[in-house]
């Protein structure tokens, strides 16, 4: 008899998902805009704090579109990219016509290196290439050092985008991640902590680039009758029925996010005792981590390959640290700045099961697969 799958992150309704969704076909709002859209935008704006501005649309990585045509990313320009991420972090780079330019972490948040960070500033400037924005990642729900990192951005005077695509819930020293950089992106993939299926924002400073990103997100069209354009547009709003999911998930986001940070918890007591594997953790009291996936350093690649393939043996999910984008063969001649501390997470590095939705059974089911695995 095969067991069934433990997911390493699925998708976790609440209570009132498929009430946002019948309200909105009872109103025939079946379209990408509607009271669902302006409700999820003012829920995230409360929820945020700092008179942010919402605009929600199709994906996260739409939302970093958005953010690089608005910071006037332009064919040519250079932008640098946290390497330890997604590749979705630097894709729209390229879609702007632009090259990323790769920075290694530190291990700390396993995030963006104020260091290298300014040694790749320094050399892409003395180039004649002074990057037009800095792409910083708040991985697996980590806060990067944000004071560091700004500092860094700030003394040149280039904008941060703040990819928080996997932070929604976290916090540095209180404030909410996505709300220290002039322009944020959220991700509500199926994957994420909360879902809209597929779905993304846009954090704005204020009402006014929040009305931009509107506009280019809706085909750029004029005040005009008919259809007229003088710029070029995207079709990236949110669905009116994806974002009636996303209101119901916005009532049990805190909640969510305690789970999630139970069960990195529960990974804390079984490698309690375990001297070769660490856990990414909070660097200090000032981070508060949502912990979207539990993350593990393992002693090496080998034991880290063992312990995948253990867990699959059992049809329990787990999945290596993301690869570094330096390291992609679709990046392999773009510059990169810093060491191996990147790689090195990659190499030896292990998301574990961490969905909100986990039972007591699951657990006991990834705690022996574990411990047998340890004990060998
Ligand atoms: C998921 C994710 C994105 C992209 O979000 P989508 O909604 O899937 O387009 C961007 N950056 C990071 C770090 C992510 O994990």
């Amino acid at each position: 008899m095969t067991k069934n799958k433990i997911w390493l992150s699925s998708p976790h309704m609440g209570e009132n998902e498929q009430k946002y969704i019948k309200e909105a076909f009872d109103h025939n709002w079946v379209a990408p805009l509607g009271p669902n859209v302006n409700g999820l935008e003012a829920d995230l704006e409360g929820f945020l704090g700092e008179e942010k501005k919402i605009a929600a649309v199709s994906t996260g990585t739409a939302a970093l579109h958005l953010a690089l045509i608005l910071l006037g990313v332009k064919a040519g320009d250079e932008v640098i990219c946290q390497s330890l991420t997604f590749s979705a972090s630097a894709n729209p780079i390229v879609y702007q016509g632009a090259t990323p330019v790769f920075v290694d972490s530190e291990p700390d948040t396993w995030n963006i290196c104020p260091g290298a960070l300014e040694d790749a500033i320094k050399e892409r400037t003395a180039l004649g290439m002074k990057p037009k924005a800095v792409i910083a990642v708040h991985l697996y729900g980590m806060p990067y050092k944000v004071e560091e990192i700004h500092a860094v951005a700030g003394k040149y005077d280039i904008p941060v985008i703040e990819d928080a695509a996997e932070a929604l819930g976290s916090h540095y020293k209180g404030q909410n991640c996505g709300t220290f950089a002039p322009m944020a992106i959220l991700s509500f993939n199926g994957n994420k902590i909360i879902t809209t299926s597929g779905g993304g924002a846009l954090v704005c400073p204020d009402e006014d680039l929040k009305k931009k990103a509107v506009f280019l997100a809706t085909q750029a069209r004029d005040q005009a009758p008919h259809y007229q354009h003088s710029h070029i547009g995207y079709n990236y709003r949110m669905s009116n029925i994806c974002a009636g999911i996303g209101r119901g998930q916005m009532e049990v986001l805190e909640e969510r996010v305690a789970q999630r940070r139970g069960m990195h918890a529960f990974y804390t007591e079984i490698f309690s005792g375990v001297k070769e594997i660490t856990l990414l953790r909070a660097p200090g009291t000032d981070y508060f981590c949502n912990h979207w996936l539990t993350a593990i350093l393992t002693e090496s690649f080998e034991q880290r390959e063992a312990l995948r393939l253990a867990l699959d043996e059992d049809n329990i999910e787990s999945r290596p640290v993301w690869k570094p984008m330096h390291l992609q063969p679709v990046f392999k001649d773009v510059p990169y700045y810093g060491g191996r501390v990147a790689e090195d997470i990659f190499d030896r590095g292990l998301c574990l099961p961490s969905g909100s939705n986990l039972t007591d059974t699951d657990r006991e089911r990834i705690r022996s697969a574990i411990t047998k695995f340890l004990s060998i």
